[in-house]
Order: structure tokens, then C-alpha cells, then sequence
């Protein structure tokens, strides 16, 4: 085993910012578009900057990685062979950080829905996933208009909540360093060059 890495996995290291644009990602771009939905992409004034927002109905989407974000029972999350002690730390570093940003944006009032790599897998799991998704922001966004009659009460207390939030989403960074070190060979490997 080597503990050189190659340059995605040093970008990776270096990098905690979620994939952008991902193939899953854009299949449930297409597919919500397609279904009449209309939405916003990579929010930065909202945690974690969900990959897809649909502020009328209180949706926010996460289109995950099964290996990435550690998608637990999925055969598509296999273990790799090599380097364990990264893809371990870089994948329990993704967990944590997708559990304290869903648990920040609920603060906030929006459901957040996580889409699997797998679930996109073939045409017909994709059709019939996009169509549940579908039906799951409809059902939710009805809830969400009832609710906003009393939140346009309360626009000063939203806004604070919203900037609390954003501070706790930016000392996610921290805990994560202090909760799953990225193992010090590997930080000084990728530092070299
Ligand atoms: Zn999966």
C-alpha cells in the first residue's frame, strides 16, 4: 500500500465542497424540470448549499454518491482496497457533515430529501424514483403553504435564525477536523508537490 495519493484523492482532501453538476444530479434536474417542478441550484445562503432547491414547496435536495457519502446497504458503496484509512475518513467526514447540515436546514423549516446514486440506476428505477420524488415535494410543499402564512409573520426572527445557522454550518468544518482527523501521513502527502 502506498501513501501517495493520486490527484483526485488530494482534491478530495483538500476540498470539502460537494460535487457539483454529478451525473445523479442532473438526471434529477432533467427529471424534476420535465415534471413542472422549478427550482434553484447550489443556494449559498443556505447551509451547506443544497444541490437543489424548491423554495415554493420548503424542498431541499441532496443528490448523493453512494461511495462518497456512505450510503449504508448499498453495494455500491464498496469498500475500496487501498488507501482504507482515507476513503474511511473522507466518507465518515461526509456523513457527519450530511446528518449537521439536513439537521441545520430542518432548523430552518425545510425538508430536506436525499436522492442515492443507486436509486437513479437503470431507466425504469430512475422514472419511477423521479416520480415518487415528485409526488414527496408536492405532498410536503402542501404542508409548507400553511406554514408560511404564520412564518411571513416573523421575518426578523427567520433571518436571525438563518444567520444562527449559517455560523454553526461554518463551524461544521472545525468539528469535523476534531472528530475525524484526516490521518497525518496522509495530510503530509497531500501537502507534498
Ligand atoms: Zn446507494
Amino acid at each position: 500500500m502506498t501513501d501517495r495519493l493520486n490527484t483526485h484523492q488530494r482534491h478530495y482532501c483538500m476540498s470539502h465542497i460537494r460535487g457539483k453538476n454529478t451525473k445523479p444530479e442532473i438526471l434529477v434536474r432533467k427529471g424534476l424540470h420535465a415534471r413542472g417542478f422549478r427550482f434553484r441550484l447550489h443556494n449559498k445562503k443556505l447551509p451547506g448549499s443544497p444541490d437543489i432547491v424548491l423554495p415554493k414547496y420548503g424542498v431541499a435536495i441532496m443528490v448523493n454518491g453512494c461511495f462518497w457519502h456512505g450510503h449504508k446497504g448499498c453495494r455500491y458503496a464498496t469498500e475500496p482496497k487501498t488507501n482504507i484509512e482515507f476513503w474511511e475518513t473522507k466518507i465518515a467526514r461526509n456523513r457527519h457533515r450530511d446528518e449537521v447540515t439536513t439537521a441545520h436546514l430542518e432548523a430552518l423549516g425545510w425538508t430536506v430529501i436525499t436522492v442515492w446514486e443507486c436509486e437513479l440506476r437503470g431507466k425504469l428505477e430512475s422514472n419511477a424514483r423521479l416520480d415518487k420524488l415528485a409526488d414527496e415535494i408536492r405532498f410536503i410543499g402542501e404542508s409548507k403553504i400553511q406554514q408560511e402564512a404564520m412564518r411571513q409573520q416573523n421575518r426578523s426572527m427567520r433571518r436571525k435564525l438563518r444567520e444562527e445557522m449559517i455560523r454553526r454550518q461554518a463551524q461544521l468544518e472545525a468539528e469535523i477536523d476534531l472528530l475525524f482527523p484526516i490521518p497525518t501521513r496522509i495530510k503530509k502527502a497531500s501537502l507534498e508537490e
